[in-house]
């Protein structure tokens, strides 16, 4: 497996970094790691870096973006965070990885049985950690299909909030970076969800979340659906405003 270089890091499309991560992450789960001799990398990328995509993952040991998706040095930035959740400091990290870095695709990762998540769902209140949990608050909120046991216990609200969480991260990047919305709508980069199964290895790509030119977001309807409506001259003068 070959090290990225400025030279095919420029000519990759979003649709080829998510074929590498796809091909990645089968390699993964069939266990049919690439032959990268890690050291050599550390030599090839000396001089600079030209990763091909820019992975937000949680904190969490099972999850590791590197790993996951069978990547070496040099491949991928990594940001990870409890919950995926994006604040500012997360925006400007991947403001520097596609504007200045080169990357071509941004991915928002969330994952199954995951812990933060499980922390919002029972309204953990502990020191700093209630601050970051209190960014996943409304992915709780907006779940409405569980009407009994809406709590850690209950393994299909879990689920439901942490799918939830990684479209409100999607959302968030496009509503709160300029410059990233920019880059997407110039089809620079593309930007999408996907989900980590920590019982089987397997990370399914949420293809509603693709955004590549045209951009969309994700809306809460009256009845709790979560949908995604294209974005029309009307709701970007409403967001800008
Ligand atoms: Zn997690």
């Amino acid at each position: 497996m070959r090290t990225h270089t400025k030279e095919t890091q420029a000519t990759l499309t979003p649709s080829d970094a998510l074929k590498y991560l796809h091909e990645g992450n089968y390699r993964f789960v069939n266990n049919l790691k690439s032959n990268r001799n890690l050291l050599q990398q550390v030599n090839e990328t000396r001089d600079g870096q030209f990763p091909f995509a820019t992975i937000l993952s949680c904190i969490d040991s099972r999850t590791s973006a590197e790993l996951v998706f069978d990547q070496g040095l040099g491949d991928i930035f990594s940001i990870r965070i409890a919950g995926n959740i994006i604040n500012e400091d997360i925006l400007g990290s991947m403001e520097f990885a596609c504007k200045i870095a080169g990357s071509k695709l941004i991915v928002v990762l969330g994952h199954s049985k995951c812990g933060a998540i499980k922390g919002a769902c029972d309204n953990v209140q502990l020191g700093n950690l209630s601050t970051l949990l209190n960014k996943i608050q409304p992915s709780v909120y907006f779940e409405r299909e569980i009407v009994e046991d809406r709590t850690s216990s209950n393994g299909e609200f879990v689920n439901n909030v942490a799918h939830i969480q990684v479209k409100r991260s999607v959302e968030a990047i496009i509503e709160r970076s300029m410059i990233l919305r920019e880059m997407i709508a110039e089809k620079k980069i593309g930007v999408i969800g996907a989900f980590y199964d920590v019982e089987t290895g397997t990370v399914e790509f949420m293809e509603d979340t693709f955004m590549f030119g045209e951009i969309k977001h994700v809306y809460l309807a009256v009845d709790g659906e979560l949908t995604t409506g294209k974005e029309t001259e009307e709701t970007t003068a409403a967001t800008a405003g």
